[in-house]
């Protein structure tokens, strides 16, 4: 008679968001008997409330705002319009069409058993489901990441939009408060801009998109402003927010001078945290309200459990969440083979119009780490395309060492998510700004500009 194994599963992943299933599905077509818990809706925040549908709507304001501004081709555009309930209506449907969004007939259809419910460990090597009891051999925690509201006075109550609630509104506010100036509270600004709401971003650092190098952040500030009548407070802090009628009135200080303003809504873009209660002290894991701590195998200090994604605390990126879920999977199932995750060529995206798109160190890190290091840059201006698109804003830099190897690059450009990927490659494979110099790059691209900006590179 066979022997009855000593788990109910060799591998029991908690989350089923991007850090989750890329390795429950390479385990289990190694034929692992594997099984996944998902508290919420299955596939995750970046196919049902992040990623897919903000860039699905992005695309469709994008269509707008050119269309609206088109008549400087010829094109007559005077009475172009959008119906908001049909914008959401394209939004589900992009969704959808991902197959990612509640996707839980996938890993039963991958012969993966899976459970909705809360996972909560209750020893090293079993967690509770409702009032079940599973147990594994292997584990791997990616549970992600969690919105958590600042503590400002009278926001609870006065009540606050989040980046998931805006998507579900019927019609976009009049006018909207945003706290958090970082890479989605910007995109949500520019996205409502261009549906009418006069927004405002108030953040706390010196300038918006403070993880990006200073020109990025000066730039969109002035970009939004423009042309899109977007005010960007920096240096500001949030005081208090009230109801005020209808809407919230909310109090800032700037330069030690309060300030208050009406607005019809509030949306908090301050961040998200990881979501680590889940009884990991059961199951011996050390962690921080930082993130899950794991060894350069994603390996937590619990041996069989591993983690992976934003519960990390790391980079918050779908992309880097992948990563590491295959890095995790693949160092369970090949314990002699253990890979690190390499993260020195992550490109790290803000899906606005124009594009940013960054990779390796900006010229911000290497200052701080005091390293000798060459810039090229180059305006999009330079470029013969930014005259038939006429679109003149925008930069390629480049930054390498001393022997020209390239460390990283900003872009901000029409395409930037798309031409990243050369410097991504560059940094990947150390490559040299004269390597990138002297390759064809075809007249009338937006790449132009990453050979001009490698070529200056002395
Ligand atoms: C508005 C927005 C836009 C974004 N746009 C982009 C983008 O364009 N590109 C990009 O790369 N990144 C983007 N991101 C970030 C990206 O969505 C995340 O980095 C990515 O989804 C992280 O994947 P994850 O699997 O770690 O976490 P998640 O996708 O959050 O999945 C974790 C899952 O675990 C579940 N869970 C939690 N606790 C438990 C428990 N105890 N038991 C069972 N299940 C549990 C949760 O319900 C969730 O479904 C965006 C994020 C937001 C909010």
């Amino acid at each position: 008679m066979a022997k009855k194994p000593i788990f109910d599963y060799d591998l029991i992943v908690i989350g089923t968001g991007a850090g989750g299933s890329a390795a429950a599905t390479i385990a289990a077509r190694a034929g692992k008997r594997v099984a996944v818990v998902e508290a919420e809706t299955f596939g995750g925040e970046s196919p049902n409330w992040g990623d897919i549908p903000t860039k699905a709507l992005m695309h469709a304001a994008t269509i707008y705002d050119e269309a609206k501004r088109a008549s400087r081709f010829g094109v007559r555009s005077s009475t172009v319009g959008y119906n908001y309930p049909s914008l959401q209506a394209w939004k589900d449907l992009a969704v959808k069409r991902t197959g990612a969004g509640g996707n839980r007939r996938y890993y039963e259809n991958e012969g993966i058993s899976a459970f909705g419910g809360v996972a909560h460990f209750l020893s090293p090597h079993e967690i509770s489901v409702n009032r079940r009891h599973l147990s594994a051999a292997n584990f791997l925690v990616a549970t992600g990441s969690h919105i958590v509201a600042p503590n400002i006075p009278g926001l609870d109550k006065a009540g606050y939009q989040t980046p998931r609630s805006i998507l579900q509104t019927t019609r976009p506010p009049r006018s909207l408060f945003i706290i958090g100036g970082g890479t989605v509270g910007v995109e949500l600004a520019q996205l409502m801009a261009i549906f009418g709401t006069k927004v405002t971003i108030g953040e706390i650092a010196s300038r918006i998109l403070p993880g990006e190098d200073e020109e990025v952040g000066e730039l969109m500030s002035r970009l939004l402003r423009e042309q899109k009548g977007v005010t960007c407070l920096t240096e500001t802090r949030i005081v208090s927010v009230v109801k005020d009628g209808i809407g919230k009135r909310v109090t800032f200080s700037r330069g030690g001078v309060e300030k208050s303003i009406h607005v019809d809504d509030v949306l908090v873009a301050t961040g998200r945290i990881p979501t680590v209660d889940i009884g990991l002290e059961n199951a011996s894991v050390a962690y921080t309200p930082k993130g899950i701590e794991v060894n350069d195998y994603l390996q937590t200090t619990a041996n069989h459990i591993y983690a992976a994604g934003d519960v990390l605390g790391r980079h918050k990126q779908t992309h880097t969440a992948l990563l590491e879920s295959r890095v995790a999977a693949n160092n369970m199932l090949h314990p002699k083979g253990r890979i690190a995750p390499d993260y020195t060529a992550t490109p790290h995206l803000t899906f606005t119009f124009p594009g940013i798109a960054s990779v390796g160190l900006s010229e911000d890190d290497c200052l701080r780490r005091d390293l000798p290091v060459n810039k090229g840059m180059s305006s999009l201006n330079i470029v013969a395309r930014s005259n038939t698109s006429d679109f003149r804003d925008g930069f390629v830099k480049i930054i390498t060492d001393k022997k020209g190897v390239i460390l990283g690059a900003t872009i901000v450009a029409p395409h930037a998510a798309e031409m990243i990927h050369e410097l991504v490659l560059a940094i990947k494979h150390h490559m040299t700004a004269v390597d990138i110099a002297n390759t064809p790059h075809a007249f009338l691209s937006w790449s132009e500009a990453i050979r001009v900006a490698a070529s200056r590179i002395g």
